[in-house]
């Protein structure tokens, strides 16, 4: 990794990059990316448009499932909050154990 590479990424993920799951077309290095530009720590080239376009939809796309999640984890905390019943509360738990861990799924995909 050349100096000013190794400046740009760690400017770059000051700046809230990420880091790519997915190393580099071209030479397999390690990959930042911020606002739709993917940059390789090690030779420095920006991949293909089109496959960054692919990522962002996937990104859009895998939303709405998390606030549907999100929304029905708060729909369950309040319904915790006033049951009274043991047996219920039990069952309310288990579906918002069920619920965070689709979330944390959704969320590594
Ligand atoms: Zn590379």
């Amino acid at each position: 990794m050349s100096e000013e590479l190794r400046k740009k990424a760690a400017e770059m993920l000051l700046n809230g990059a990420t880091l790519l799951s997915e190393p580099c077309p071209y030479c397999n290095g390690v990959r930042v990316m911020k606002e739709g530009q993917a940059l390789c720590t090690k030779c420095g080239r920006t991949p293909e448009k089109r496959k960054i376009v692919t990522e962002e939809n996937e990104e859009k796309n895998e939303k709405p499932l998390n606030k549907i999640l999100e929304k029905k984890l708060e729909a369950l905390s309040k319904e915790l909050e006033q049951e009274m019943d043991h047996d219920k509360q039990q069952s309310i738990l288990k579906s918002i154990n069920l619920l965070l861990e689709m979330i944390e799924k959704v969320k590594k995909q």
